[in-house]
């Protein structure tokens, strides 16, 4: 515009001239103008048409802007190659529910796992798929710590195990897992126990008749039999409770035992079992018997006895002669508890938990001088689990145990 004006001056046309220069300009900066709008069809550095003054600055920072954003593209790329490779590999079958229940993702697991196929099943609700009242019921009232065995839909034979997990604002993620060889594998241990300790029932049976024939023979009343016999006689003795205990769990595992109808008075069932406790032998502790609640338990007579049984039992084997049990019978709200409580030897908290594994004792030695077969808990944790109640154990060592069985309103009755 400088020289213009000073060519203008020296030729006495400054308008003119100074005209002519802005069209010129003007003319400069749309052509600039178009010639970015194509070049930001793909900014590339390379193919920057101006490097200088202030279009050369835009085009540099444009072109930085935009390499910055296709390296950003790349690893986002990347990284939902990687996710979907991943979840892919997944063996569980994963599928991503919106709020209302539809299908809106589902991994190949889930596509072999439940049948499901992309093109017709995305934006499907879930339960068109399960038509199944349990799966309804686990879906519409999530509790995320349940897992629910199901069939596979299409394929009754294979079961699978499934859980909800949320995720992202109102979603759920369900994940399957196919657990039918695990289910076999369960009943083949299951079986398997249960006909050993079944066919060595009789062979027991007869060693302990013949044990006891040769006992009672005079002939044989001689000081270097009589205790091998006696031993012998024990220790069958022992074998026999331990393949009562295991027959027992197999029953009781094989869900087919669920004769729940008996009004069982649980106040007159722990008196009953403190009264013959007291009356075997001298050396027991004073058993006490506290009953505040008149409710009765809607179940199995003889289970809920064995249930007392083998807490009263495990106190009185655990307690010294001057030492004490306690047995109460009260109600917590809408529950009903029984409380086997001693104050005797009690039980370090790293055993707590495993108490009820089958065979678990915490002094092998002493469990079985004392006839225990270590099933006794696992039997009595199987029996609450038939009545919907729970085993509750609290202890401290040198300061005794608490063994609460917690009944639910489901089984109580006035
Ligand atoms: P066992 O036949 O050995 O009694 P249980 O399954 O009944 O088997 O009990 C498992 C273990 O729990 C016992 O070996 C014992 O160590 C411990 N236990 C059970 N009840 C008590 C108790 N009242 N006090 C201390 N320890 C106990």
């Amino acid at each position: 515009m400088l020289v213009a004006w000073g060519a203008g001056a020296i030729l006495d046309q400054v308008y003119l001239f100074l005209l002519l220069a802005l069209l010129a300009y003007i003319f400069r900066n749309l052509y600039n103008l178009r010639r970015l709008a194509i070049w930001l069809g793909n900014p590339q550095f390379a193919d920057i048409p101006v490097h200088f003054g202030l279009w050369g600055d835009i085009y540099s920072k444009v072109a930085r802007v935009s390499l910055r954003q296709a390296q950003r593209e790349k690893r986002l790329a990347e990284l939902v190659n990687e996710y979907t490779a991943s979840t892919s590999a997944l063996p569980d079958g994963a599928v991503a529910l919106d709020a209302s229940g539809r299908i809106r993702w589902f991994n190949d697991a889930a596509s072999r796992l439940l049948g499901l196929q992309p093109a017709k099943d995305i934006g499907q609700p879930l339960l068109n798929l399960f038509r199944n009242p349990e799966m309804a019921n686990f879906v519409n009232n999530p509790d995320y710590a349940r897992m629910l065995q199901v069939s596979a839909p299409g394929d009754g034979e294979r079961k699978l195990e499934v859980r909800l997990a949320p995720y992202g604002d109102d979603q759920t993620l369900l994940l399957a897992q196919d657990i039918t060889e695990r289910l076999q594998h369960e009943r083949m241990r299951k079986d398997f126990v249960a006909n050993v300790s079944h066919e060595l029932r009789t062979p027991l049976t007869v060693i302990g008749g013949f044990i006891e024939n040769l006992q009672m023979d005079e002939s044989l009343q001689i000081d270097s039999l009589t205790r091998p016999l006696e031993l012998m006689a024990q220790q069958t003795a022992r074998m026999g409770r331990i393949v009562e205990d295991l027959l027992l769990l197999a029953r009781l595992e094989s869900d087919s035992v669920r004769n729940l109808n008996d009004r069982v008075d649980i106040g007159e069932l722990i008196r009953n079992v403190a009264d013959e406790c007291q009356a075997l032998t001298d050396d027991v502790p004073a058993i006490d018997c506290e009953v505040a609640s008149t409710r009765r338990v809607l179940g199995d007579g003889k289970q809920l006895r064995s249930v007392v049984t083998n807490l009263v039992v495990n106190a009185i084997n655990h307690t010294s002669a001057e030492q004490r049990v306690d047995l109460r019978w009260f109600d917590q709200g809408a529950q009903s508890l029984l409380e086997v409580r001693d104050n005797g030897e009690g039980i370090a908290p790293e055993h707590l938990p495993r108490l009820t594994e089958r065979f678990y004792r915490v002094d092998a030695g002493r469990s079985r001088d004392r006839g225990g077969t270590g099933l006794g808990l696992a039997i009595v944790k199987h029996i609450l689990h038939h009545h919907d109640a729970k085993l509750e154990i609290h202890s401290r060592l040198q300061e005794g145990s608490r063994f609460i069985c917690r009944f639910s309103s489901s089984r109580l009755v006035d």
